[in-house]
């Protein structure tokens, strides 16, 4: 019988009833930058540790077997994975992405992409007729679903049969709902992306990044670029992302629990104009979600009434720490305007709804009657 997804996040099916490493139950850290060989011609598997290590090689299996794919790279960023990616393309390629992504994946396009002359065409794929921007350079189509920070909701199997029948690949950063709700690959995109820094690893500690196929030829390609550009994981990173991931299905169960009470308590407040959270039956990408992901996950995107009352909330939160990043255990609230989407251009920042009354909230995992009074303090007391 196949091993549920919260088990996977545990153990890798390989290592079942095996007890190579003295039965180390925790993966160890292969600390090394080289291998010796037995001799000439011969090798026990590894050469070099930019080329693969035993710890960054069992850390991806695990995210592999996750994803649903054949293969997985573990790089030293989330951008670092963009980036790797992106030299799938060269000059005179165009690539569709979705408008509204995390701020860093658009200033990788819109700097280092385009200097190499590949062209970025961004539309809002939930609304968007995909069909009538695709070019005969179009090679890609990128997307976040649930997109990044507004929440909207793209239907990843109906985006991905229209992608194949133009034979261009589909790439879906699922770093917002991690393998643990969402499985890009069996829906039928071809490349699944993740800032390994969120959910993944989960502790607001570490930075890591992911791609991960189910196609041969890309796999073929990506072996060659990590070998060559280098930014592979570092062994000890490895490993605090692979313990990160043993509590996967337990955070994301609990953050969602939160998300949900806190998406509840805030949509009821008068000094809250909207709560944007897919798993509020009025959300416009409500039914998408619950036939492509297993849960709604604990990200919150919402507008407060003005913008004194933004200043006021980043002020006084105190449990809630106002930084950047998300899917840590930690509750974190962030500004899209100055933070995570700084580098947008204010115009396309407008036209997406991201004004400067929105917040981003990364609901983690403390008590949820302690982050509702968080909330209730920095909002009600001082609006
Ligand atoms: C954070 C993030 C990235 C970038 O990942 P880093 O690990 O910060 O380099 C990419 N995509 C999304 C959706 C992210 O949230």
């Amino acid at each position: 019988m196949a091993r549920k997804n919260d088990t996977l996040c545990l153990h890798l099916e390989e290592d079942e009833g095996d007890c190579r490493f003295y039965g180390a139950v925790s993966f160890p850290i292969f600390q090394t930058a080289t291998y010796a060989h037995p001799a000439l011609g011969q090798s026990t598997g590894f050469d070099y540790s930019r080329l693969q290590n035993p710890t960054r090689e069992h850390l991806e299996k695990i995210v592999a077997q996750l994803e649903g794919g054949i293969d997985a790279f573990a790089l030293s960023s989330g951008m670092a994975a963009v980036s790797l990616l992106s030299e799938l393309f060269e000059l005179g390629d165009e690539i569709i992405a979705d408008s509204d992504l995390y701020g860093g994946s658009i200033r990788l396009f819109d700097n280092v992409l385009k200097k190499h002359g590949v062209k970025v065409n961004y539309i809002d794929c939930y609304k968007t007729d995909l069909e009538s921007v695709i070019t005969p350079k179009t090679k890609a189509v990128y997307i976040e679903t649930p997109t990044n920070p507004m929440m909207n909701v793209i239907d990843i199997a109906a985006t991905a049969s229209i992608c194949h029948s133009h034979n261009i690949l589909l790439i879906v950063d699922n770093t917002f709902l991690s393998p643990y709700f969402q499985n890009p690959l069996k829906l039928g995109a071809d490349v699944v992306i993740h800032s390994g820094t969120k959910f993944l690893s989960g502790h607001n500690d570490t930075l890591a990044g992911f791609i991960v196929t189910n196609r041969a030829d890309i796999q073929e390609k990506l072996r060659f670029l990590i070998k060559t550009t280098g930014a592979g994981l570092a062994p000890f990173d490895c490993w605090l992302v692979e313990r990160g991931i043993k509590t996967l299905a337990i955070r994301m169960e609990k953050a969602q629990k939160n998300a949900f009470a806190i998406a509840e308590f805030l949509s009821k407040l008068p000094e809250i104009n909207r709560v944007i959270y897919p798993g509020l039956k009025n959300h416009p990408g409500y039914e998408i979600m619950k036939k492509q992901a297993r849960g709604f996950g604990s990200m919150i995107t919402f507008e407060v009434k003005n913008k004194a009352l933004v200043d006021k909330i980043l002020k006084n939160v105190r449990l809630i720490k106002f930084a950047e990043s998300l899917g840590g255990v930690e509750s974190l609230i962030t500004y899209p305007t100055t933070q995570t989407h700084a580098d947008v251009p204010e115009n396309v920042r407008l036209k997406n709804g991201i004004t400067d009354c929105v917040l981003r909230l990364s609901v983690g995992i403390e008590n949820e009657e302690d982050l509702i009074e968080e909330l209730r303090q920095c909002i009600i007391h001082n609006a």
